[in-house]
Formats: C-alpha cells, sequence, structure tokens
C-alpha cells in the first residue's frame, strides 16, 4: 500500500490538517454484501468527510482548500515544517463494539439532521453509511459451525440495538428510495434489497423482475433473487 497525505484547511477555524490519500493499493481479499457493504484487506475505505482535529467541526473534503506536493510545492513544506504535529483529520472508524457503533449511528443521524448532506450525492453517502452501520449490528458470517455457535451469543446483544433503530432504519431507507434515480440499474438493485430487508418481497420481487438478466451486477442480481424467493430478510453476503 502506498500512501502519501495532502493538506486540507478547515473552512471552519482556517487550520491545515494533514490527511491520507492512497495512491495504490493491492487487495488480497474483498467481500461484497447484499447492501452494497463490501470489506477488503487491507482495509482502506475514507470517508468524503472529515473531522477537524482543532475545533472539531466535520467539514466535506472537496470543500476545503487542498495543497498536495504537486499543486503548490513551496507551501505544501512550509506548512510541513511549521505544522509537523498537526493530527490527522479523523475520517476513520474502527469499532470495538456495538455501544460504538450505536453512538457513531446515532452521529450520522445527527449530521444528516443538521442539513450537513448538502447534495443528493453526499446524502446517498451519509444514509448509506448508515445503512451499512446498522446492518452491521446484525451482519453474521455464516461460514462455519463455530461461528454460528459465536452468532448465537452475540446476538442477544446485537439485537437490543437493532431493535431500537428500527424506525431510523426505516425512515432512512424511505429517504434512499426517495432519492434514488431509477434509471441506473444499480439503484433499482438496492432498492429490491431495501424492500427485502424491509420483509415486502412482493414490491422487491417486482422490482428485481424488471432487470435484464445480463446486467453488469449479475452475481447481486441472482442472490437477491435466491433471497426473495426464500423470503429471507438478513443481509448477506454475495456469493
Ligand atoms: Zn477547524
Amino acid at each position: 500500500m502506498m500512501l502519501d497525505f495532502v493538506f486540507l484547511q478547515c473552512p471552519e477555524c482556517k487550520n491545515w490538517g494533514q490527511d491520507m490519500v492512497y495512491l495504490s493499493i493491492t487487495i488480497h481479499e474483498s467481500i461484497l454484501w447484499s447492501d452494497g457493504n463490501s470489506y477488503t484487506f487491507p482495509h482502506y475505505h475514507q470517508n468524503s468527510f472529515v473531522s477537524c482535529p482543532y475545533c472539531e467541526v466535520y467539514f466535506w473534503k472537496k470543500d476545503a482548500e487542498m495543497i498536495n506536493r504537486d499543486n503548490n510545492l513551496e507551501k505544501f513544506k512550509e506548512i510541513e515544517k511549521t505544522n509537523e504535529h498537526f493530527k490527522h483529520f479523523h475520517d476513520e472508524h474502527f469499532f470495538f463494539d456495538d455501544q460504538e457503533r450505536f453512538e457513531y449511528i446515532n452521529f450520522l443521524n445527527s449530521l444528516l439532521k443538521k442539513g450537513f448532506a448538502n447534495t443528493v450525492e453526499r446524502e446517498i453517502e451519509l444514509r448509506f453509511g448508515l445503512w451499512h452501520k446498522i446492518n452491521d449490528l446484525v451482519r453474521y458470517e455464516k461460514s462455519n459451525f463455530f461461528q454460528k455457535i459465536k452468532n448465537s451469543f452475540i446476538k442477544k446483544t446485537k439485537n437490543e440495538f437493532f431493535e431500537q433503530l428500527l424506525p431510523l432504519r426505516n425512515e432512512n431507507f424511505e429517504k434512499l428510495l426517495s432519492i434514488f434515480d431509477f434509471n441506473e440499474v444499480e439503484n433499482q438493485l438496492f432498492a429490491a434489497e431495501i424492500y427485502r430487508e424491509m420483509k415486502n418481497f412482493t414490491k422487491a420481487q417486482k422490482i428485481i423482475e424488471q432487470i435484464p438478466a445480463n446486467c453488469e451486477f449479475k452475481p447481486f442480481l441472482e442472490t437477491l433473487k435466491k433471497l426473495i424467493a426464500q423470503k429471507n430478510c438478513q443481509v448477506a453476503k454475495i456469493e
């Protein structure tokens, strides 16, 4: 993995902070899930928004002034020298337990509530984040016997958070369905997945029947078809 960094200027307090960028990366393993979430090894996902280490305000990277070695080497060196102890902008979220996951879900929701997502594209990114993090509470690997046993123990506590989040989950689904561009096959598939997770199998079935079998997301489509026929509403791995 080759990493570099750029400097971003916080639009609020005007301090400069470092942000990591990936120059090249070799993926050794990749798992795709029916809700569009993917896990890769090594992990490299970055959000499009960051929090300022100085004033703690969140902002979109694209809205910030950015300096790298190419666009202004002189200024880059100047910031690098005078601000060597600057902290990285915080945009990675690793969770130790469901409590942390729950708090992050509420945080994402608070960003949405205060209108942080000021374009449809940004709202979709936040809402997908919310969807994936809620599903993480019930995202089970069914790979082997021991994993199944382990899941049966952790399920109880996981479901408590999940149950609490059901109204938010439904609201999020409704908002996503209202902003999806249904000319995109990808969005039709995500809509079918949303209805499937909401146990509206009839509606999910109707949508996937409209999608050509040879579309570019064939494994996704095949998995959805199977799950809908089984009336299964669990988030599942794309095989
Ligand atoms: Zn700031």
